[in-house]
């Protein structure tokens, strides 16, 4: 992750790659209008977009001879001929709202370009509802096929205009039984490797055009409920206040002063509601979310802990009840090291050295990891944006990428028992 300024505006040779930036590019024609608009792009899942997204997937699947499948989930397969299992290229289609044109969009187009190149069969997937926009219920998908989506949760979720996921589900042509069973997936399946959007810069600081990635952090999601009383706002003493947004603030500076002095740790207060957030009356009730990842768990624990203590104090100080609780943690995830050997060697050949990266996003890969060997590569994205339009990616860049797991699928392949 070391910036070298030498090698800043390389770029990575086509001539003699068997995957070109035409290549994705032309895959990509056909996916990027769906959804799209001035703010962004809007593929949400179980919409009507996500099913025009389908409709590409089975085209693309077509052209390049795989039989496309939709599983019970929604994960949309295209399978080589037989019955496997298979090294499998995968992503996702769907999107955020107001989302970027090629967070997992690129993963798949560069999916059938690397099937088309090989010379051994190579399926590619798509996962069902990375993002989690929608209902809240990110890497559904992949959830489902490791037998880790809590079924019965995730099918009364609503969405903001109140329609329960099951309605949208069953609208999108599935059954909350097909749902319900277990699934035979993951025998296919040989292992996985995922490319896609950085989300960061520092494949961009490197110099290089991809990075491999060695693990995805550890993620520890708490949430606060604050509880004061309301009262006005001019002729309440401030000795006399039970101020819950007062107390709330204290424990988000806090939340972020205890972070270790560490540029790989990251806190983030993402989320606050204010009752009845009126500009005359003391907040009566807050409840707010604190979203902190390392790659080391250890700092989320002692993270945890510190805040913990520190969060009586401040119910104190203000007069407050204060409840801290954890509200999803993830334990993080290290990626097979065969497969990230697999990517470096690829990447050495090729011409530019992929630095090891620790990826700060949820991703499928690292949903599989830890049932089949499984690995990620980063493309370079000069803005480090995701989520937003405003994430940028040169499709030389991504054709190198392709290549570098073309190659290394193949090892993969030729050193398979
Ligand atoms: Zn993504």
């Amino acid at each position: 992750m070391h910036a070298n300024p030498s090698s800043r505006d390389e770029r990575p040779r086509a001539e003699d790659a068997p995957i070109t930036a035409g290549d994705l590019a032309g895959r990509l024609e056909g996916l990027i209008p769906i959804g799209l608009s001035e703010r962004g792009t809007n593929r949400l899942a179980w919409t009507p977009e996500d099913r025009r997204a389908q409709m590409w997937f089975m085209e693309q699947a077509a052209g390049v001879g795989l039989r496309a499948e939709r599983d019970p989930a929604g994960n949309l397969w295209a399978l080589p001929p037989g019955d496997g299992p298979w090294w499998v290229v995968a992503s996702h289609l769907d999107t955020v709202r107001d989302g970027g044109r090629l967070d997992g969009a690129l993963g798949v187009a560069a999916g059938f370009a690397i099937a088309r190149a090989s010379s051994s069969p190579i399926a590619v997937v798509s996962f069902a509802d990375e993002e989690g926009a929608r209902f809240n219920t990110p890497t559904f998908g992949s959830r489902w096929l490791t037998g880790r989506l809590d079924v019965a949760d995730v099918l009364q979720r609503t969405d903001e205009h109140g329609v329960e996921l099951r309605q949208a589900f069953e609208a999108a042509g599935l059954t909350a039984e097909g749902l319900g069973q277990a699934s035979a997936g993951l025998d296919r399946v040989l292992g996985v490797i995922e490319l896609h959007i950085d989300q960061s810069l520092d494949v961009d600081a490197s110099g290089q055009p991809a990075g491999i990635v060695t693990a995805l952090a550890s993620r520890l999601r708490m949430s606060a409920d604050i509880i004061g009383r309301a009262d006005h706002s001019g002729t309440t003493r401030r000795g006399e206040r039970a101020d819950a947004l007062a107390a709330g603030a204290r424990l988000i500076v806090a939340a972020l002063d205890l972070a270790p002095d560490d540029p790989d740790f990251m806190v983030t207060a993402s989320r606050i509601i204010v009752e009845p957030n009126a500009a005359t009356t003391i907040p009566a009730r807050v409840r707010l979310w604190l979203d902190a990842r390392s790659p080391e768990r250890e700092q989320l624990v002692d993270w945890q802990q510190a805040l913990e203590a520190l969060a009586q104090d401040v119910a104190r100080r203000g007069g407050v009840e204060l409840r801290l609780d954890v509200a999803s943690q993830g334990p993080g995830v290290a990626f097979d090291l065969g497969v990230n050997a697999a990517l470096r060697e690829a990447s050495e050949r090729l011409g530019h050295p992929a630095p090891a990266v620790v990826c700060f996003a949820g991703h499928d890969a690292g949903i599989v990891a830890p049932h089949r060997p499984a690995g990620m590569v980063l493309v370079r994205n000069a803005t480090g944006v995701s989520h937003s339009p405003a994430e940028h990616v040169e499709l030389e860049d991504a054709a190198y990428a392709a290549n570098v797991v073309l190659t290394a699928v193949e090892r993969l392949i030729s050193v398979a028992p």
